[in-house]
């Protein structure tokens, strides 16, 4: 027989190990299965400047260890496996991992996290963290005085571009259309901001120099003519979308059209009793390290109130 576990905790951003340190506080004797990426996204960034209580800042992987030896701390058993199926139709919930092993848990929270879009260029990849960047947020900060380029016509690209602004000397939007998806208010804003310029219907195809190991330019190609040409820029920022990592709860849990998870508001509790969520797979707004770790907290602590209450 599998032992029932008490709470289970999908996913090892802020979020996830949030809710593993207060779980295991309150003697749930949390398991934590990190998902494909321990540490999620933070782990892909360099400084982190805007977390409280490090005011010198502190390297994303470096925070993300320090997130784990606290959950660990306290009890929390960690796996570095991926949960690959859930059954949520019965209480204990099933949880699969990619290696077969197979857990029972009265609660279960979901800090599965999202991820930004890339374009998908080989050299994007190479040069992620120097001059790649998919939160101007987290990096705009490194580009004080530099030439940028944005990608997207949205809501997030423009917010991004006038975000940038406030560091860098020119930034650039690259959107592929004639017009942008971004809502007016957004787009006039950044539209009219003295720095901000548009490339309209061209794609950045190819992002230089590999060799200089930063980013030096792009190749952008115009969406129709396919004519190709090279721009210098220090920076290019991606904003063509985020996707919450929740294909595991398609048509379990109630999600928006995205994909986010719908919780109840002022709380991560989802339509599924004893199933909450946390993090970016819950929150298409902020999408900070200090707001997902606020909703782990609240996620174990209602997590906790649920088992009470049974
Ligand atoms: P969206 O899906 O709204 O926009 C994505 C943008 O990226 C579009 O302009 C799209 O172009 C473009 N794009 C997608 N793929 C590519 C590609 N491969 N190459 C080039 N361009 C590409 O995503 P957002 O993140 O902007 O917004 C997500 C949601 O969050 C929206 O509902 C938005 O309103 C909301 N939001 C709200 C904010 C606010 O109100 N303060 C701030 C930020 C987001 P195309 O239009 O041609 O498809």
């Amino acid at each position: 027989m599998t032992e029932t576990r008490k709470t289970l905790i999908l996913g090892s951003g802020p979020a996830g190990y949030t809710a593993a340190i207060y779980a295991a506080r309150a003697n749930l004797e949390p398991v934590l299965l990190t998902g494909s990426q321990p540490g999620g996204q933070l782990t892909i960034t360099t400084d982190v400047e805007n977390y409280p209580g490090f005011p010198k800042g502190i390297m994303g992987p470096e925070m993300m260890d320090m997130f784990r030896e606290q959950a660990a701390r306290f009890g929390t058993e960690i796996k570095d496996v991926m949960g690959t199926s859930v059954d949520l139709s019965q209480r204990p919930f099933t949880v699969t991992t990619e290696t077969d092993e197979v857990f029972k848990t009265e609660t279960l929270i979901i800090s599965t996290g999202a991820s930004a879009i890339y374009l998908g260029l080989e050299n994007e990849t190479k040069l992620q963290g120097r001059g790649v960047s998919a939160c101007a947020t987290c990096d705009g900060f490194f580009f004080k005085n530099k030439n940028v380029y944005v990608v997207g016509g949205g809501d997030t690209a423009c917010e991004e571009a006038t975000f940038l602004t406030k560091y860098a000397s020119k930034v650039t939007m690259v959107v592929r259309r004639n017009e942008m998806r971004a809502s007016k208010i957004m787009r006039e804003r950044a539209i009219s901001n003295p720095k901000v310029e548009v490339l309209w219907e061209h794609n950045v195809t190819d992002v230089l120099d590999v060799s200089a190991g930063k980013v030096t330019g792009l190749e952008v190609t115009h969406s129709t003519t396919g004519v190709k040409q090279q721009v210098e820029a220090d920076g290019l920022f991606l904003a063509v979308g985020h996707k919450p990592n929740t294909g595991l709860f398609k048509g379990v849990l109630d999600m928006d059209d995205v994909g986010y998870l719908k919780t109840v508001p002022g709380k991560t509790a989802t339509n599924i009793p004893g199933v909450f969520a946390a993090g970016d797979c819950q929150d298409s707004i902020y999408r900070q390290a200090v707001t997902a770790a606020g909703t782990g907290c609240m996620a174990a602590i209602e997590a906790e109130r649920f088992l009470e209450d049974q």
